[in-house]
């Protein structure tokens, strides 16, 4: 009898708990000064950060990484990803393994870089790395995210070999010849690793801090990627990033950028996805002073205006059909996008 109704409040838990879910998928792309922390909520309630932030600022990421997790009613990372190993991604992963559990480490290997601050950085990340899993991705390599799934497109340099089965995925992309190829510098930026996330039909983009090169490489000749509903501007919207041929080839429907007041935010970058066919909207993670500030999207649009230790993220929620809704935590501003049409 008592396991009878312990089995009922059970199942009415359960119950209850994947009705909160409500089959839907979350990102916040949290301002973090310039920096990227990206927290990826799957429709089952796991837990996928990308970058941490930075470290200092009396743990001013790891607060703020902490806040978006209890606004999607999470309270630990399952899954800690850290693309590249500069300080404004990795550095703040130790700070935040002091605020909250988190499982397991994902890194692209070896670090690249031999200066003496990089090391030392990267040194920091190993200590707390050793205290949880840790599995290096490859490209080519998927997780399963809830309902959905992750696609590794690119770590160390290495791309996907075939295109992801998606729409747009397998085409010819136009301007592949004459496309403007840059010198490389060896950077960690480069060995950034660059995920697609699928969550039914809707599709995000996160390629760190990937170069102009290797983002090109990733849809020439042919789209390796697919068309895109959600795309976080590569390296913080700036120069050395932000391909036209890629972000044409992807078509974003929706672009955020992760940019500081005097990081990244170029405006060419924004321009290169505002000539993108089909681009609907764009918000800011903050308000860019650069060149006079006339390439700001509206304020209403951006998470915070200016640097600030409180917490402020630009929040998507996406359905299986591939609709999504778009909201600014600093105002409720918000934003409904149907299904890819
Ligand atoms: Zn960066």
């Amino acid at each position: 009898m008592v396991f009878a109704r312990l089995a009922i409040l059970t199942s009415v838990f359960l119950g209850l708990i994947a009705g909160s879910f409500a089959q839907e998928l979350k990102i916040y792309f949290i301002d973090v000064d310039g920096g990227q922390a990206t927290l990826f909520v799957s429709d089952k309630g796991e837990t996928l950060l990308v970058d941490a932030g930075w470290a200092g600022h009396e743990n001013r990421d790891a607060r703020k990484i902490l806040a978006a997790a209890k606004d999607a009613g999470a309270s630990r990372i399952d899954w800690m990803l850290t693309t590249h190993y500069h300080a404004d991604h990795v550095g703040g992963v130790a700070q935040l393994a002091g605020t909250m559990p988190i499982r397991t480490y994902l890194d692209h290997g070896e670090n690249a870089e031999t200066s003496a601050n990089s090391v030392k950085t990267y040194e920091g990340y190993l200590a707390v790395r050793a205290k949880g899993n840790h599995r290096v991705l490859n490209a080519g390599d998927t997780l399963a995210f809830g309902s959905g799934v992750i696609h590794v497109l690119t770590a160390r340099k290495e791309l996907i070999a075939k295109p992801l089965k998606a729409p747009g995925a397998g085409t010819k992309t136009a301007g592949c010849t004459d496309a403007e190829v840059r010198k490389g510098d060896g950077s960690e930026n480069e060995m950034s690793i660059g995920i697609a996330l699928d969550f039914g039909r809707f599709r995000a983009l996160d390629l760190g801090d990937l170069l102009w090169n290797e983002e090109g490489s990733l849809v020439c000749p042919v789209n390796k990627i697919g068309y895109i509903d959600v795309y976080l501007t590569t390296h913080h919207g700036s120069k050395p990033s932000g391909n036209p041929v890629m972000v044409n080839a992807i078509r974003p429907r929706v672009a955020i950028m992760n940019n500081g007041a005097r990081k990244g935010g170029d405006p060419g970058h924004w321009n290169a996805v505002k000539a993108a066919p089909g681009i609907e909207d764009r918000w800011q993670l903050q308000k860019s002073i650069l060149d006079g500030g006339a390439h700001n999207v509206a304020d209403e649009k951006i998470a915070s205006l200016s640097p600030q230790t409180e917490p402020s993220w630009i929040k998507v929620v996406a359905r299986k059909d591939g609709s999504f809704t778009v909201t600014n935590s600093r105002n409720g501003v918000s934003a409904s996008y149907g299904p890819r049409r």
